[in-house]
Formats: structure tokens, C-alpha cells, sequence
């Protein structure tokens, strides 16, 4: 990561001088078409800005600090306060300078904040925020994913070094990534939460191979990705051999929090359509009453998720942890974000319908509709709706635990 790139802004920094130095940093880095477009919205900076663009000059971004603006300087921040952070957001904002990386923003990033040594920190972080080294998330498995606690690949010590066996599954974006955050278990004599570790692997690794699956979208998002005696060093263990579990709660409470969009990362991304953008062309046509009261009542639904999202970002400003709360979030906008995207669809009539060949019908398809197939995994992707349902039960509203006749029985010896 280029130090010298780095913007000349400290916690020091006055309101007014860290507007100007944010806006010339937008003048001499953010590319002139960009710029102009950023008046007609996202629509307009989308159409001369393609994805392939971005990631490119995306460096230029993470260099300035900007990408993660209250994160210390080592790790590529500019150790700024929360509300000197919203001031430069604010300023960015109409250029839509999403994140890249989310996955190891949202899920690597808590656990090494929590349990990982400062070693770990300034090897990782950098080239994760610049995103040059790409991350995902190598949890599920074919037999464990709701119950993720019974997970099966092995880890085992041999000298300064971990040898990991066994399958991963649904693993997004590992066709495209550097490294992968991976629960392995290296007891299988203890109960089944406590003999789990919990890992920083390469993927280009010798034994790894990643395998893609296409989902109905006709897309290639998740992978299966299989281990084969694959070496991965101690250094690369994060916390005690035996606690990946609780360091995984970090990533797990991380994920949600972004798939609810109450993190800085993107629920305006998942799916296709927003409900503003939806009122948006809506505004000025003849709208059926049913079509007219959709639109109201998701409208105060997304307005409610806003909402509640604040209060959880308070809190973690306030340095509390979003905890279990995390999880109505995530139920909350699972369901709302379907609504929405089946609504879009709807509004397009038969054009929703027009599909052209078979070999040619997933690229064919108009964004609401492939927005609208996307959003089903809404309800599963980050915990189910039902085990999230189950979390919120027990842990935010103090209902009886759900029963488990295996509790306390060691792993080796529970039914899969
Ligand atoms: C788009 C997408 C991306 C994903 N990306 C990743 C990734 O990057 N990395 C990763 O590790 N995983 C990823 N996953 C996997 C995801 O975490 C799992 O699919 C999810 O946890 C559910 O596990 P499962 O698919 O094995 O379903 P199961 O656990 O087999 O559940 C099947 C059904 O039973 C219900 N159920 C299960 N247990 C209970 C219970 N106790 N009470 C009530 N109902 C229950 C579930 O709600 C569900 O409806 C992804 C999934 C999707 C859809």
C-alpha cells in the first residue's frame, strides 16, 4: 500500500479542512467522466464506469486511507473519529465509491480485531483493503451448515504447520480469491464447539481445488472447494487452536451485519433494485391501487430497516457489539429485499417474461428479474431465516433454549 498516497487528514483535522482535503482528493483522483456522470446518479456513473474499471483504479482509493477511514494507519485507515468518517463519506458519496473486498471487510476483518495478534493485523489488513489480496469464506460444508458447529474437515498439527482434509461448500467468490477464512476441526474428542480451530488459508495452495457451481441465476458466484492434505502455517491460526468457534462468532455477527446492511457495506447491492429507485420510475404513471399500496407499505418497511439499522450502528459507535440484535436485521431484510425485488419484476410486465435462447437467457435477462432470483438467497446466505429466528428467540427475547439431546457429547461421537 503507497503511504505517500495516503490523504494529509488526522483526528486533528478541523471539519472545514477535511472537506477541502476530501474534495481535492476527489479532483485529482477520481476520473473526470466519472465525475460529470455523478449528477444523473448511480444510474449515470454505472453506464460509463464498468466493474472492470473500478477494481483497477480501486487502489487509488485504498491508498488514500479513505476505504476504511477509522481504522488505524498501520492497517491502511486514517485512524479518524466516527463522525469525521460520515463527513468524508458524506463528501464521497455521490461518486458511489462502494468497498471492494466485503468479505474480508465484513467477515475476516472482526475476527483478526478481536482475536488476532498484531503480527496478523499488518500482514493481512493492507492488501486486504487495497484488494489485492481477495478474500472469502470457507465455512459450509455438505453436512454442515445451519448446524456449522458439526463441521468436518480435520486440522492437524505437524510441527510449526496445520495439514487441513475435507470439503468446503457454497464458498462465494473463491473462484476469484487470494485467501479464505476456514474452520477446520482439531479435536474431534471434544464436545462439538469446542474442538474447532480456526484458519487463514491460500488458496493457491498446493492440495486446494476450487470447483464452481452455477446457480439458477445462470451465474457462477459459490464454489465447493476441496482440501487435500493442505499446509497451512501456525501463523496463519487465528486464536486458540481449540476456540475457532467463538472467533468465528465475530465473522458470523460480522456477515449479518452486513447482509442487513447496518455496516458500511452494501445492502444496495444485493439484488437489483432499491425501493427509492423503484419510486423513482414509478413517480408520474398510471399505478394500480394494489401496485400504489405495495409500494407504500414497503416503503415504511424500508424506512423501519433504516431505522433500526441506526440503532445498531449507535451502539457499535458506542462500543458495544451488535451481538444477537444483529440477527433481526438480517431476518428483516431477508424478507423485505424479496418483496422489493418481486415487485420490481411485476412492474416490468411481460418483459419479465421475454427470455431469448436457452444459451443465451441468463445474460438476456433484465436486472430487476436477475436481481429478483438473487434475492431468494436473502433468506438463507449468512444463516437461515429460520435459525435466525431461532437466535432471536433465545438470545435477544430470553425464550427456552432449543433442544439438543448432543450437548456436551463429544464430536466423534455425535450423529451426522
Ligand atoms: C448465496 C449464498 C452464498 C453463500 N456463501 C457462503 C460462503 O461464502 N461461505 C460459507 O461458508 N457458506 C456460504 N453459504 C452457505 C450458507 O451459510 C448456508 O446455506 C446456510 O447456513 C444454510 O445451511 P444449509 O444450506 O446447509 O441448509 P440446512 O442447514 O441443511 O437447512 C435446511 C433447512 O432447514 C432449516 N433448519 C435447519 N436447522 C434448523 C433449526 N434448528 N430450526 C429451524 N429450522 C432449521 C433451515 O432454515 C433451512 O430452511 C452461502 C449460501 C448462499 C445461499
Amino acid at each position: 500500500m503507497d503511504l505517500a498516497a495516503r490523504l494529509p487528514i488526522t483526528r486533528d483535522t478541523s471539519g472545514g479542512d477535511l472537506v477541502s482535503a476530501v474534495d481535492a482528493w476527489v479532483e485529482a483522483n477520481v476520473p473526470r467522466a466519472w465525475r460529470d456522470a455523478s449528477a444523473g446518479g448511480r444510474q449515470a456513473i454505472r453506464a460509463v464506469r464498468s466493474r472492470g474499471e473500478y477494481a483497477e483504479w480501486y487502489p487509488t482509493f485504498a491508498a488514500s486511507g479513505l476505504a476504511v477511514a477509522t481504522w488505524p494507519g498501520a492497517y491502511g485507515g486514517l485512524d479518524l473519529t466516527p463522525a469525521q468518517a460520515r463527513l468524508a463519506e458524506g463528501r464521497l458519496s455521490p461518486y458511489n465509491l462502494g468497498r471492494l473486498n466485503p468479505l474480508g471487510l465484513h467477515n475476516m476483518a472482526p475476527a483478526l480485531f478481536a482475536h488476532g495478534t498484531e503480527e496478523q493485523r499488518l500482514r493481512f489488513f493492507p492488501p486486504m483493503v487495497a484488494n489485492e489480496e481477495r478474500w472469502c469464506q470457507l465455512f459450509s460444508e455438505p453436512g454442515a451448515g445451519s448446524d456449522l458447529a458439526s463441521l468436518a474437515m480435520r486440522a492437524e498439527r505437524d510441527g510449526d504447520e496445520w495439514v487441513l482434509t475435507g470439503q468446503k461448500v457454497w464458498s462465494t467468490w473463491a473462484h476469484h480469491s487470494e485467501f479464505g477464512i476456514c474452520l477446520a476441526r482439531t479435536d474431534p474428542s471434544a464436545p462439538k464447539r469446542q474442538g474447532i480451530g480456526y484458519f487463514l488459508v491460500k488458496l493457491r495452495s498446493a492440495g486446494v481445488e476450487v470447483r464452481e457451481l452455477r446457480h439458477m441465476g445462470g451465474v457462477v458466484d459459490f464454489n465447493e472447494v476441496w482440501f487435500d492434505d493442505v499446509r497451512v502455517p501456525d501463523f496463519h491460526r487465528v486464536g486458540d487452536p481449540a476456540d475457532g468457534w467463538r472467533v468465528a462468532a465475530s465473522t458470523l455477527a460480522g456477515e449479518r451485519q452486513m447482509v442487513a446492511g447496518s455496516g458500511s457495506g452494501g445492502v444496495d447491492r444485493i439484488g437489483g433494485s432499491g425501493i427509492d429507485r423503484l419510486i423513482e420510475s414509478a413517480r408520474g404513471t398510471d399505478l394500480a391501487a394494489t401496485i400504489r399500496d405495495r409500494l407504500i407499505s414497503l416503503c415504511t418497511e424500508e424506512r423501519i430497516r433504516g431505522w433500526t439499522n441506526e440503532r445498531m450502528r449507535a451502539t457499535v459507535k458506542a462500543g458495544g457489539t451488535p451481538g444477537p440484535a444483529a440477527s433481526i436485521g438480517k431476518v428483516h431484510q431477508g424478507a423485505l429485499n424479496q418483496k422489493i425485488q418481486m415487485l420490481a419484476t411485476d412492474l416490468l410486465g411481460p418483459a419479465a417474461m421475454a427470455f431469448e435462447s436457452a444459451e443465451t437467457w441468463a445474460a438476456s435477462l433484465p436486472y430487476e428479474v436477475t436481481g429478483m432470483i438473487r434475492s431468494r438467497a436473502n433468506s438463507i446466505e449468512g444463516g437461515t431465516t429460520e435459525v435466525n429466528k431461532n437466535v432471536i428467540g433465545e438470545k435477544v427475547l430470553g425464550l427456552a433454549r432449543e433442544p439438543d439431546p448432543y450437548h456436551g457429547v463429544n464430536w466423534e461421537d455425535t450423529p451426522r
